[in-house]
């Protein structure tokens, strides 16, 4: 019986993998990686090593969890060293938590080898710290899948009233109903928000705006996903702490 790491792949740029990853990456006998997870990490493998993709498009999955649940534990039935590739940090919205129950429950080991999530990363190679001195002293990071208007929802519009910064992920398509959401509790329309597209890749690129705006000039941008939004007076500081030109 094998052992399952549920690695972070990080957000895109290979540099951004842990040395622990890394590690694990070449040892393994096998790989189960997402969409998100940069493919050129899969070069490190040994080169018997097996590849098994199990992508999900934002909330769509190409396989429903629970068979990906089934084809971790059956891979740890036949294989020593199994690594569970995802984007980002596999805790962060990666359902790690998920996958290491089901194992667990059926008495496969396994361990969390955490990544760089995309929620800081990303606004960081845009120049945007998520936390600032003096602008924002708090940051949320929340799932933008969602849709606002959704009669039951989990998420808790309320408590984003405060100034402080937020950061959506899987919310590109929900854009419009964020905004409107958020302009509705109380954030004034001028809130500058970022969309940052591809973060951290060669492809990256930001469209900034308000609340008020930013959707209408992210379709008309024909912004790619994956994609995140930050709301929050952070957004202001990229202009002085941009550091990647984009599209070069
Ligand atoms: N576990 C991942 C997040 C998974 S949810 C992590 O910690 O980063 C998937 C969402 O993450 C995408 O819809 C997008 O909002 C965000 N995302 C991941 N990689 C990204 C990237 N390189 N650029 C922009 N957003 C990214």
């Amino acid at each position: 019986m094998g052992k399952v790491y549920l690695t972070g792949a990080g957000p895109g740029d290979i540099d951004l993998l842990t040395v622990k990853a890394l590690r694990v990456v070449r040892e393994a006998d096998v790989i189960i990686y997402d969409r998100l997870a940069n493919p050129d990490i899969l070069k490190e493998a040994k080169p018997e090593c097996e590849f098994v993709y199990v992508g999900k498009e934002d909330g769509r999955h190409t396989l429903p969890q629970d068979q990906i649940n089934e084809v971790i534990y059956q891979n740890a039935l036949k294989y020593e060293n199994v690594v569970r590739l995802k984007g980002g940090d596999p805790l962060v919205f990666g359902r790690g938590g998920e996958e290491a129950k089901y194992l667990k429950e059926r008495g496969i080991g396994f361990e969390f080898i955490p990544g760089i999530t995309s929620a800081v990363s990303v606004p960081a190679y845009a120049g945007i710290p998520v936390t600032h001195r003096n602008v924002a002293v708090s940051f949320k990071v929340v799932t933008g899948h969602e849709a606002p208007n959704k009669e039951h929802s989990q998420v808790d519009w309320e408590s984003m009233k405060a100034d402080e910064t937020i950061v959506f992920l899987m919310g590109l398509h929900n854009l419009k109903n964020i905004a409107e959401n958020l302009i509705r509790i109380g954030r004034p329309k001028d809130t500058p928000v970022a969309v940052i597209s591809k973060g951290t890749t060669p492809e990256q690129k930001s469209v900034t705006g308000t609340l008020f705006d930013i959707a209408g000039k992210v379709r008309d941008e024909k912004v790619e996903t994956p994609a995140l939004i930050v709301v929050g007076r952070v957004v202001e500081l990229k202009k002085d702490l941009e550091w990647i030109d984009e599209g070069k």
